[in-house]
């Protein structure tokens, strides 16, 4: 999809200009619904954590009243508007953070309004007996606090506001800074869908400028039962040390192995479609490659005729000393200047002029580079020989980093597949196709931007938001 720069421009220029300088004094002003930033009003915004959480509370109080009919239909309006916006909050995404690429945030906002659990995610259990009826029902945790990435802060904020609103929660985000005017829009949306639905307003809420401050009151407020937090290992960290139920989607570093058994040319254009998906910001796309020596060669010469550019080592060590910087404990990390940046830009700083169609920065690596070991979230990607599939799998478990995210396989060797499935121990495992199947784009399963493998919720979705509460009646209400 082409989309130029210019219309790029017109859509920052109309929604992110308060992010500038000039736009500084212009305080949002409090109304009812929500803040106005640069005269348009963002329903659902406040200026104050503990007014937004209070408007969410009371939110809750109605929501839970509500049937799930009633709760539906707010989800078929958001879904709707989801669609019909959502190449402007793609573009607005990619214009905020500088990361990505409007076409696959196009498609990751489709997914998501398309292949997102609704209520009928909630599953009452029943066992009847001698003893008469026990139910058991998903119900609602009542206010969650969430945390959001700017990798996919929209695609997060819609994700997780279904969910959580299916699942009879309602939800204040404190979304991440960088990201700010993209996640207010959709929190925005999702109070223009409950407008339109005949809902309460305030059922998903956010504060204009979230600060740690303002995570900290969310975290410790007691009408905030629940955390849901998506980010890198820093902010999960901190959610799961709260003291409340936390669910924590964190960092991941997915590992691929290619096996001589695979069909080499699939398996090479997979990797670079799944690497290069929104230029590698999705914690699931693949980060680095452990090939069999015996196909390696002809691995990345498929690579490349996917759009790959293949560099020496010599420019690999040259990229490090621009993507990395040193960060705590001598470690090094990456330079967050260029997350998500297009191959080409990236390339450009090691003296390398290369066309659009070149997505892809391509390497051959040791087993223990930075680009192997650290997750880089850019289209880079090192590819390491390995002799045989024992090897490989040793290596991506330890390249894994025990995260238990996500890692790939391209080999139609069942036992090879099924070993490295156990070893790796990953939340989600795909075999044999790029790693957006994964979640649900172009694969089986619903879609969800949260992914929590360290509390074990997995691939979330609305009865990941609930609570089971039992109800027995005694001798009674069996037709039996
Ligand atoms: P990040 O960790 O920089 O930020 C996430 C949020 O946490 C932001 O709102 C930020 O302001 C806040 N934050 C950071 N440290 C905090 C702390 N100590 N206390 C309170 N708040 C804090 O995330 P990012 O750079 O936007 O996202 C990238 C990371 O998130 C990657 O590691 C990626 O793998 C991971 N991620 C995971 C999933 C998943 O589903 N598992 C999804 C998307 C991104």
């Amino acid at each position: 999809m082409d989309i130029s720069n210019k219309e790029i421009e017109e859509i920052v220029r109309k929604v992110v200009a308060n992010m500038s300088g000039d736009e500084q004094d212009a305080q949002p002003a409090t109304v009812a619904t929500g803040v106005v930033i640069n005269g348009k009003t963002y329903h659902g915004v406040f200026n104050d954590m503990n007014e937004a959480i209070e408007a969410a509370y009371q939110a809750q109080r109605k929501l839970r009243d509500l049937s799930f009919e009633e709760r539906e239909k707010f989800i078929t309006v958001a879904r709707r508007l989801i669609m019909e916006e959502a190449e402007e909050m793609a573009k607005l995404g990619v214009s905020e953070t500088g990361m990505g690429r409007v076409e696959h945030k196009i498609l990751k906002h489709r997914y998501v309004a398309m292949k997102t659990p609704g209520t009928e995610d909630l599953v009452t259990e029943a066992i009847s007996g001698d003893k008469g009826l026990m139910l058991l029902e998903m119900a609602p945790y009542g206010v969650i606090g969430a945390m959001t990435p700017s990798t996919n802060p929209s695609e997060t904020v819609l994700c997780n506001s279904i969910g959580m609103i299916a699942g009879g929660n309602t939800v204040v985000f404190n979304p991440h800074p960088n990201a700010l005017m993209t996640s207010l829009y959709a929190v925005d949306l999702i109070n223009r869908a409950a407008i339109e639905a005949g809902l309460p307003q305030n059922m998903c809420c956010a504060v204009a400028k979230p600060t740690m401050e303002t995570s900290d009151i969310m975290v410790k407020h007691p009408y905030i039962k629940m955390l849901c937090c998506t980010g890198g290992p820093g902010v999960v960290k901190a959610m799961l040390s709260s003291g409340k139920k936390a669910i924590g989607a964190g960092a991941g570093n997915p590992p691929v192995i290619v096996d001589e058994t695979a069909d080499i040319a699939k398996a090479g254009k997979d990797i670079i479609d799944g690497c290069t998906f929104d230029n590698n910001l999705p914690c699931i796309a693949e980060k680095e490659v452990f090939a069999l020596e015996a196909i390696a060669d002809e691995l990345i010469h498929h690579m490349i005729q996917a759009g790959a550019y293949l560099i020496s080592r010599e420019q690999m060590l040259e990229l490090e000393k621009v993507v990395l910087v040193d960060g705590k404990n001598g470690k090094k990390t990456i330079n967050k200047k260029w997350v998500g940046r297009d191959a080409k830009l990236i390339l450009k700083q090691i003296g390398i002029n290369v066309g659009d169609e070149i997505r892809c920065v391509l390497c051959e690596a040791q087993e223990m580079d930075h680009f192997v070991q650290i997750e880089l979230m850019m289209p880079i990607l090192a590819v390491v020989r390995v002799p045989d599939v024992d090897t490989a799998i040793k290596m991506a478990v330890k390249a894994e980093h025990g995260n238990r995210h996500t890692a790939h396989m391209h080999s139609k060797n069942i036992d090879n597949l099924s070993k490295f499935a156990r070893e790796v121990e990953t939340t989600i495992f795909v075999k044999n196709a790029p790693s957006y199947a994964g979640i649900g784009v172009g694969g089986e399963g619903h879609c969800t931007f949260t992914i929590a493998g360290p509390t074990g919720e997995g691939l979330t979705s609305a009865r990941s938001f609930t609570r089971k509460r039992r109800c027995v009646m005694v001798d009674s209400f069996r037709i039996v």
